[in-house]
């Protein structure tokens, strides 16, 4: 169940957030897992360890999921440092890390591979930021694993 794994992960990740920082979720009850798991839980920690790095103490950061016909939507938004506008077109760059964010930890990988694994399974990622109002990331994942498309076409 995709909300269950998501839950999950929220669960994990509860002892690495800041002070007073907090989940929001809006997760459908019923949401069979669709892809590989793995791969699901790898978009999933980046986005929601990104926003507990990226954003402050005593903030939320919304994790929302939806349906709409054959695509799962997952929501990821922060209130936090947000990415500077001049260097939003290099984020899924390997290495790239914004000059707001030199005195935080990070390698510049994470949303690489996130980018790299969306695009495996023929989903999108989009954002939307602004520097020091926060983030949001969104990832549509096809339900369907790509020779299933194949298939019923
Ligand atoms: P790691 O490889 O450990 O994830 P990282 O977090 O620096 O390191 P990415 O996750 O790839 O690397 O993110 C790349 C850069 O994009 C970050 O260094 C940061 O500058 C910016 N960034 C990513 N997510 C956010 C966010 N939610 N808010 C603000 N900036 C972000
Ligand atoms: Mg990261």
């Amino acid at each position: 169940n995709f909300s269950q794994l998501v839950r999950n992960m929220v669960d994990d990740l509860e002892e690495h957030l800041k002070d007073g920082q907090e989940f929001q979720l809006v997760l459908p009850d019923d949401q069979p897992v669709f892809q590989d798991p793995n791969i699901l839980r790898n978009v999933i920690i980046n986005l929601l360890t990104n926003a507990i790095k990226y954003s402050h103490e005593n903030q939320e950061i919304m994790v929302k999921v939806w349906e709409i016909r054959n695509r799962v939507f997952l929501e990821v938004q922060d209130y936090g440092i947000g990415i500077p506008e001049e260097e939003q077109a290099q984020l899924f760059e390997r290495f790239f890390r914004a000059k707001n964010a030199f005195n935080l930890q990070g390698t510049g990988l994470g949303l690489n591979i996130v980018k790299r694994y969306v695009d495996l399974i023929h989903g999108k990622i989009s954002f939307f930021s602004r520097e020091q109002e926060g983030t949001t990331f969104t990832v549509q994942f096809p339900k369907k694993f790509k020779n299933e498309e194949n298939i019923s076409h």
